[in-house]
């Protein structure tokens, strides 16, 4: 069993502080939807949690299983076992998916032996073509088809916390429920529950991906946790409700004041 855990982290980036003191503790098995609106902050979340140059951490850690994670480059992140499904997957000219993948495998000191079969039965688990497993990574790939090879990498690997930025965006109904079904199907593994930490816009990827706990994510704190039902209620009424007062809300509220 693996734990993520997220306190009190503060982040910059283009010496603008954006994420301002989020705490998330994220469980294997548990999966966990972060909402809000465009510009909140989710992007440099887990951007911040997955090491991307060009972010600075202002406070706080983060940490798996009791390891600090922030002191560590990302690919050795990765081989702790983080994994970040992309928002907009890389295009790789050049390189094939099974070339990184067994990289990957042999960074983690595991055996490639069978990984050509694995990689062929997630590819059908998904609806994947094969025929684009030995294409260059991501190149000419519909916004579907890299949402599924995204989904692939993941299921191969087997990481111990997931982290999906949008998995949703991009894709058809029918790849948005194979890949979320997937997933799903991941936290609920007997021998190492996945842990996933679902960013999204829409409550549309929680149909398949059922979330046991939903937080809202607004300009950099998280102002409110709930169930399956927060994601519910958004749908119907928006972001709205839950906005942090603004900077110019403040400034005409203040303004107001000082006159009466
Ligand atoms: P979300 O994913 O919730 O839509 P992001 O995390 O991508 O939001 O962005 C949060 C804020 O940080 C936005 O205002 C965005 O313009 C700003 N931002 C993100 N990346 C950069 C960057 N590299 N330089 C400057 N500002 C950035
Ligand atoms: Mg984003």
């Amino acid at each position: 069993m693996a734990t993520l855990k997220i306190e009190g982290l503060r982040a910059a980036v283009g010496g603008k502080e954006i994420l301002k003191g989020i705490d998330l503790t994220v469980a294997s098995g548990e999966v966990h939807a972060v909402m809000g609106p465009n510009g909140a902050g989710k992007s440099t979340l887990s951007a911040v949690v997955m090491g991307k140059p060009g972010y600075e951490v202002l406070a706080g850690t983060v940490t798996l299983d009791g390891v600090d994670v922030l002191g560590m480059p990302t690919w050795q992140r990765a081989v702790a076992g983080l994994h970040l499904v992309l928002q907009y997957p890389t295009e790789v000219p050049g390189v094939q998916l099974d070339a990184v993948l067994a990289e990957a495998f042999a960074s983690r000191e595991r055996s490639t032996d069978g990984l050509d079969d694995l990689i062929k039965a997630e590819a059908g688990r998904i609806n994947f073509d094969e025929r684009f497993l030995t294409r260059s990574l991501n190149v000419d790939l519909s916004g579907g088809e890299k949402k599924r090879n995204e989904t692939l990498q993941l299921a191969t690997l087997a990481p111990k916390i997931a982290i999906l930025d949008e998995l949703d965006s991009g894709l058809d109904i029918d790849a948005l429920r194979d890949c979320a079904r997937r997933v799903e199907d991941m936290s609920n593994d007997d021998e190492q529950p996945l842990g996933v930490l679902a960013i999204t816009h829409y409550s549309r990827l929680l149909d398949e991906l059922k979330p046991d706990f939903v937080h809202i994510l607004a300009d950099g704190r998280i102002v409110e946790t709930g169930g399956a039902e927060l994601a519910a209620t958004l749908e119907s009424d928006g972001y709205g409700a839950f906005a942090p007062a603004t900077d110019a809300a403040d400034a005409s509220a203040s303004a107001l004041a000082d006159l009466f």
